[in-house]
């Protein structure tokens, strides 16, 4: 797609993986941005480990996923132990309505050279050791003060500017778009090592003890991530010694470390600021919000807030949607980490219990919950993020309604029915059975009438994970192009003009 280039100006402060990735995005929806970051990207951190099932959906759109897999480690259990002893496990292979029943484990590294590689195939190269200073919204534009290494001072008008510069985002600071929240008590140590003769398998366990937690999760090259809280009287150093000791205290059998990458503490804070956007300044990923690592979902959150923005500034800016649309980013993805945080909150706490009475509660409810299978049919699509509705819906339903995804995707080699990347696309469903050349006219009608949407008919296809959740009378479905349904029509077969026109009139709102 040819990229528009002179009539927009967009920049990106921030050349993380979500900083990356809605350049990317944009650029898949023919918008070119200029993408400034104040480092390199040469951290030997592993950082965000896990991508989960939603998000490799997600990242299906712009062919990262793919890659991902490709280089990544695959993972479809979750074990847990407490005091050394199983208690049971999410299986995500059981998982329904996704073509992807499992998880991947990559360091974050890598999948930032993914991003970066597609990125610079799309002609879009970031630009390193390039920091923003300072800004201010005037009127409909936005000022910028932006500082090279080599001392270069620019002053620059552009009409949008992403604030994707992590967690001690200056954008965030000096739009003063607040961050509210709480540092979490107890620290996280981290290390990628090598485990001597630990095999590598496709599971991820937890250990929960009263001295602390401990995840272990193969990520690939025979390396483990190993992150251990640490206690809190702990003054000593974070070392080979202290993940040593924590394997032999919280994790059965006789683990202990090989060769180490790295190893660092990292304060959890979770916060979120006030707002997402004010006037022409947008927050994505951290920036905009943190969370408990407990539950690996920080970037994967980042990943839907670039997702959720980019189709919508893009269709701005070709003035193919309202101005108004850009005004939905905030509240819908604020509501979803406000979930997402307090799941992984959750998470935190319930690993982090010193008390035996409260321990015991837990282990017993997670037994219970395991066998009876409750967490893979409520707590794992949660967790794989393919269960976050948007508004007031609730969670653990898997139905099609305004609000909710879609289990669909973008793969235009998917035998059953697959979303458009830019535009609204409008299944028109006939029902369970239908009179053919009644059901051919409406389609045709519809299919003239409705524009700046891709319009596609169920009647006689393969329908994919649709095939359960449609309804026995006819509808249209109005689905958003990032796989959230935005609308349902009843369609009256004797007269479905007033259909085409209600869909017509939701598409232009
Ligand atoms: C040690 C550690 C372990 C972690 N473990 C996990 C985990 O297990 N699971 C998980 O989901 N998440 C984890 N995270 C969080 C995860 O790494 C973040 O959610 C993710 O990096 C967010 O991506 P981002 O692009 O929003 O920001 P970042 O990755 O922080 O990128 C910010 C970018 O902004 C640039 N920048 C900063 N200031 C400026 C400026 N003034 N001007 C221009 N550019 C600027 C930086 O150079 C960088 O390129 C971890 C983080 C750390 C530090």
């Amino acid at each position: 797609m040819k990229l528009l280039d002179d009539d927009c100006k967009i920049l990106i402060v921030g050349g993380g993986p979500v900083g990356m990735l809605t350049a990317l995005e944009l650029a898949k929806l023919g918008v070119k941005s200029r993408i400034i970051s104040k480092h390199q990207r040469t951290s030997p951190h592993s950082k965000a480990t896990i991508i989960w099932p939603r998000v490799l959906e997600l990242l299906s759109r712009t062919g990262v996923s793919k890659e991902i897999i490709s280089k990544g480690h695959y993972f479809d259990k979750m074990k847990y132990y407490s005091n050394k002893k199983e208690i049971g496990n999410i299986d995500f292979s059981k998982l329904n309505y996704t073509n992807y029943n499992y998880g991947i484990a990559i360091p974050q590294w890598k999948t930032e050279e993914i991003i970066e590689s597609l990125l610079n195939q799309s002609g879009i190269y970031v630009e390193y050791g390039c920091q923003f200073v300072h800004g201010e919204n005037v009127g409909e534009q936005v000022e910028v003060s932006l500082l090279s290494d080599n001392g270069n001072q620019e002053n620059l008008t552009y009409d949008w500017v992403i604030g994707a510069d992590g967690r001690s985002s200056k954008v965030r600071d000096c739009f003063g778009f607040g961050f509210d929240g709480f540092q979490m008590k107890t620290r996280l140590a981290i290390t990628d090592t090598e485990l001597i003769s630990e095999a590598t398998s496709r599971e991820v366990g937890y250990y929960l003890h009263r001295t602390g937690n401990l995840v272990l999760a193969p990520i690939g090259d025979g390396l483990f991530r190993v992150g251990a809280s640490v206690p809190d009287n702990y003054e000593g150093d974070i070392d080979r010694e202290f993940f040593n000791n924590a394997l032999a205290e919280r994790v059965p059998g006789n683990k202990s470390l090989g060769k180490m990458n790295f190893c660092g503490t990292f304060d959890a804070h979770v916060r979120s600021a006030s707002t997402y956007k004010i006037d022409n300044v947008i927050l994505v990923g951290d920036a905009a919000h943190t969370m408990s690592p407990s539950g690996a979902q920080g970037m994967n959150s980042g990943v839907q807030d670039a997702i959720n923005l980019a189709w919508k500034l893009a269709g701005v800016i070709k003035r193919d949607f309202r101005s108004s649309l850009l005004e939905s980013y905030s509240p819908e993805r604020k509501n979803s980490i406000d979930r997402i945080s307090s799941l992984s909150t959750f998470l935190a706490d319930v690993s982090l219990y010193k008390n035996r009475a409260a321990i015991f509660a837990r282990d017993m409810s997670f037994r219970a919950a395991s066998k009876s299978k409750a967490i893979d049919k409520y707590f794992a699509p949660r967790v794989a993020q393919l269960d976050i509705p948007m508004g007031d819906l609730s969670e653990g339903k898997l139905k099609l309604e305004p609000g909710r995804r879609i289990p669909l995707e973008w793969d235009t080699s998917a035998i059953g029915p697959y979303l458009n990347l830019s535009e609204h696309t409008i299944f028109l469903w006939p029902g369970d059975e239908y009179v053919y050349s009644t059901w051919a006219s409406i389609f045709e009608q519809a299919k003239t009438s409705i524009t700046h949407s891709h319009v596609v008919d169920l009647s006689g296809k393969v329908l994919g994970y649709l095939k359960d959740l449609l309804p026995k009378h006819p509808i249209s479905l109005i689905v958003r192009p990032d796989g959230f349904i935005s609308d349902i029509i009843n369609i009256n077969m004797h007269s479905p003009e007033k259909s085409i026109q209600s869909i017509n009139s939701k598409i232009a709102q």
